[in-house]
């Protein structure tokens, strides 16, 4: 009985062990959100859901203009809280069954279930405004770009993502601090 009990707490210890580890692969460091490893099997979930053809599911990427500007000239420090406070921000403004992560550096992927390509739009301005009109650690204005764009039937998520991709390019080719749908 005793080393039955033993072994349950090992068990125990180390199932909170393995969590532990996942929440390290699976969040970023620096924000404390998703990364992209973080996000992987909910997108495949969504793309699953989309069988049913009146689920719609729409994703962007934010990336944040001129950051390398914002590390040169304030500091690498300065740059890490801009970006916590940029994810903050972010995170405080989508629903709870949105998906945001970190996809790298100063880029981020926003996953919404149940919007359509003009509804994410319009989230996407309205994010892209609240980071224009915040106050921030630099003293200046920070800004982002962003593409949005819609799942469609059958599609890779490889697709999606280019497409994103693709927009948020256009945006930033356009001058930057707007948001491009494709
Ligand atoms: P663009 O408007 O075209 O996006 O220009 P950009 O300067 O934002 O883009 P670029 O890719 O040239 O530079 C991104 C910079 O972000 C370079 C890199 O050093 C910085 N960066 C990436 N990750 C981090 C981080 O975790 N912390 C800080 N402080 N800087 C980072
Ligand atoms: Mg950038
Ligand atoms: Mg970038």
């Amino acid at each position: 009985i005793k080393k039955q009990q033993e072994l349950e707490k090992m068990n125990t210890a180390l199932a909170i062990e393995t969590k532990e580890l996942q929440g390290l692969v699976t969040r970023d460091h620096l924000t404390g959100i998703r990364n992209r490893h973080g996000i992987r099997d909910l997108l495949l979930e969504l793309v699953l859901k989309t069988e049913d053809n009146s689920f719609k599911l729409s994703a962007m990427y934010l990336d944040l203009d001129k950051f390398k500007v914002i590390n040169d000239t304030y500091g690498h420090d300065v740059g890490d809280k801009v970006l916590v406070i940029f994810s903050q921000l972010i995170s405080e403004n989508i629903r709870s069954n949105d998906i945001f992560a970190r996809w790298g550096g100063e880029e981020f992927l926003l996953i919404c279930p149940d919007l359509d390509c003009l509804q994410a739009h319009l989230l996407a301005e309205k994010l892209r405004m609240l980071i224009m009109e915040q106050t921030w650690p630099t003293g200046t204005k920070v800004t982002c770009s962003i593409g949005v764009t819609e799942y469609k039937p059958r599609e890779d998520i490889a697709e999606l993502l280019k497409r994103a991709d693709n927009a948020l390019y256009q945006s930033k080719a356009r001058g930057r601090n707007r948001t491009t749908m494709l």
